[in-house]
């Protein structure tokens, strides 16, 4: 491989962790696409009011970068955006991203062994792409008749559209995921009427969210081993919810008892108690956590509806009982396109194969990382890597590690291409759908975690110390290779390319 380079599409925790993790590595010739103007990821575009991480932020940080300046155990979005520059100036980051640039499709040249990137900025070429756009980028707005119809302004929980404000008025939310139960109470005091569309009730704890007062931060700024101490603490504490999820699910009755404590003790109206109880097991769907949700709920100027949305007119929303709910602004807090809904953008590998295609019956990978017949292509945050029980962050790390030594792999040992094998990508993704039976995430609720056939795409079913050993090393006999074949081809690659 020589000096081949390196494509990451995306600059969130992902794409900017890994480009940082590969400067430490001392691997400098890599570009990061990025479609908007700043990085963040998600924790750029989810600026709706009240978004703020449901895990600890001293475990949600990279473990290289710790931050002993956390205003509260649980940050807001403004904060971790704020830490997610701060990396990327430190490391030296952004004079490796193309800023603006939007990925529109990937195609591997068998002839010279690369990928050829098409982007709204021109066409880039390298040896090695690293998808790091993330599970949960792409905006979903459900298909409901009538919706264009709509006169006020409609927006989703990601493109919160700050020039309308909701002072006054009266607001429909559509959806009851962890983006809503974070904007319900956000807004609930400003707005004249909040109407929430729920489908299903979701389980909701108090969420153990307390400021960290000056003096906490300086004793983590001045004794580094605190925040260590803590976030191995954390670690621990939340790893161990997965011997519930996994092995003993019988031990969510107790978790189960909280959450109803939780609505008993902000509730008091019986009807609306029911109407909020959730009729699924505690931890099919994510658990979320707030301490404001029914409190806003249970306020006068707000009502839950519980009866389908038919259609959306030009004032407001009609439900399946013929009622009229009048609304001068909706917002969609209905999650995003999933796996299930193909790659984030058109990929097509050996033999001008799509991956859309490939992944018609869900999106599967290799450690959650690699695909036969898509050579040189990573994911980070692929298939099945998912949590719903403790920090992305520790598992985007584990899927840094694997690139950062496959990419080391392939120039050690002059490989030009790698392509995961078939019976290895079979058996791997047979073991990892064999561990879902009789687990949370297959007790009988519909979740974005799975497909319409119900197989679950996005949840590792796992300790994330597991995902950890597993991606420690690339371990090439699990892939076809093909050896650098000359010199000329390999200097073709010695940068990311670009022809305006
Ligand atoms: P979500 O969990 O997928 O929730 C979408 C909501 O929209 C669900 O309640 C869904 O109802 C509802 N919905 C969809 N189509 C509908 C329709 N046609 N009519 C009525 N309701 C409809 O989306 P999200 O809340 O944006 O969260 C997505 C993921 O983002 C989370 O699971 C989490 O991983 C991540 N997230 C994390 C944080 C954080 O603090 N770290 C914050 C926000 C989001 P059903 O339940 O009936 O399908």
């Amino acid at each position: 491989m020589g000096d081949s380079s390196i494509l990451i599409v995306g600059s969130g925790f992902g794409g900017l962790g890994l480009g940082i993790r590969l400067k430490k590595a001392g691997i400098h010739d890599f570009t990061i696409l990025e479609q908007a103007d700043d990085v963040g990821g998600t924790w750029r575009d989810n600026q709706y009011p009240g978004a703020a991480c449901d895990v600890q932020s001293h475990l949600y940080s990279y473990s290289f970068e710790r931050n002993p300046t956390w205003t509260r155990t649980f940050a807001p979005q403004r904060e971790i955006l704020s830490y997610l520059r701060r990396c990327a100036d430190k490391y030296g980051v952004r004079s490796h991203i193309r800023f603006g640039t939007e990925v529109t499709s990937a195609r591997f040249d068998e002839r010279s062994n690369t990928w050829a990137v098409s982007t709204t900025r021109g066409l880039f070429r390298a040896r090695v792409l690293v998808s790091a756009t993330g599970g949960l980028c792409r905006p979903m707005y459900p298909n409901i008749e009538g919706a264009e119809s709509f006169g006020g302004k409609a927006f989703h929980s990601a493109r919160w559209y700050n020039a309308c404000s909701l002072h006054g008025k009266t607001v429909g939310v559509i959806g009851t995921g962890a983006s809503a139960i974070q904007i319900v109470p956000a807004i609930a005091s400003q707005v004249n009427r909040l109407v929430l569309f729920q489908r299903t009730a979701p389980w909701v704890l108090p969420k153990p969210d307390y400021p960290i007062s000056e003096k906490w931060r300086m004793l983590f700024r001045r004794i580094p081993f605190l925040g260590w101490f803590l976030r191995i603490f954390l670690y621990w504490t939340l790893e161990l919810r997965v011997l519930a999820f996994l092995h003993f699910p019988g031990l969510m009755k107790y978790v189960t008892r909280a959450a109803t404590d939780h609505i008993a003790r902000s509730i008091s109206d019986p009807g609306m108690r029911t109407k909020l109880t959730p009729d699924y097991t505690i931890g099919c769907k994510r658990i979320l956590m707030s301490n404001e949700y029914y409190q806003a709920l249970a306020k006068p100027n707000a009502e839950v509806v519980t009866d389908g949305i038919e259609r959306i007119v030009a004032d407001g929303v009609v439900t399946a009982d013929g009622r009229h709910h009048a609304c001068d602004a909706i917002v969609y807090a209905t999650g995003f396109k999933t796996g299930d809904d193909g790659p984030a953008f058109e990929i097509r590998g050996l033999g001008g194969m799509s991956l859309e295609e490939r992944w018609k019956d869900g999106a599967m990978a290799y450690l959650s990382a690699t695909v036969p017949d898509f050579p040189n292509l990573f994911f980070l945050c692929g298939p099945n890597s998912g949590l719903s029980h403790s920090s992305m962050v520790f598992m985007l790390e584990s899927s840094m590690s694997y690139v950062i030594d496959a990419v080391r792999t392939m120039r050690v040992r002059r490989i030009e291409r790698v392509s995961v094998k078939a019976d290895v990508f079979t058996r791997y993704n047979e073991d990892i759908q064999r561990r879902f039976p009789g687990t949370v995430w297959s007790s009988g609720c519909k979740s974005w975690y799975q497909t319409g056939s119900g197989k679950n795409v996005a949840i590792w079913p796992g300790f994330t110390f597991q995902y950890r050993s597993l991606t420690k090393h690339f371990r090439l006999r699990d892939y076809e290779i093909v050896a650098q074949r000359s010199e000329a081809l390999t200097s073709a690659c010695a940068d990311a390319s670009i022809s305006p």
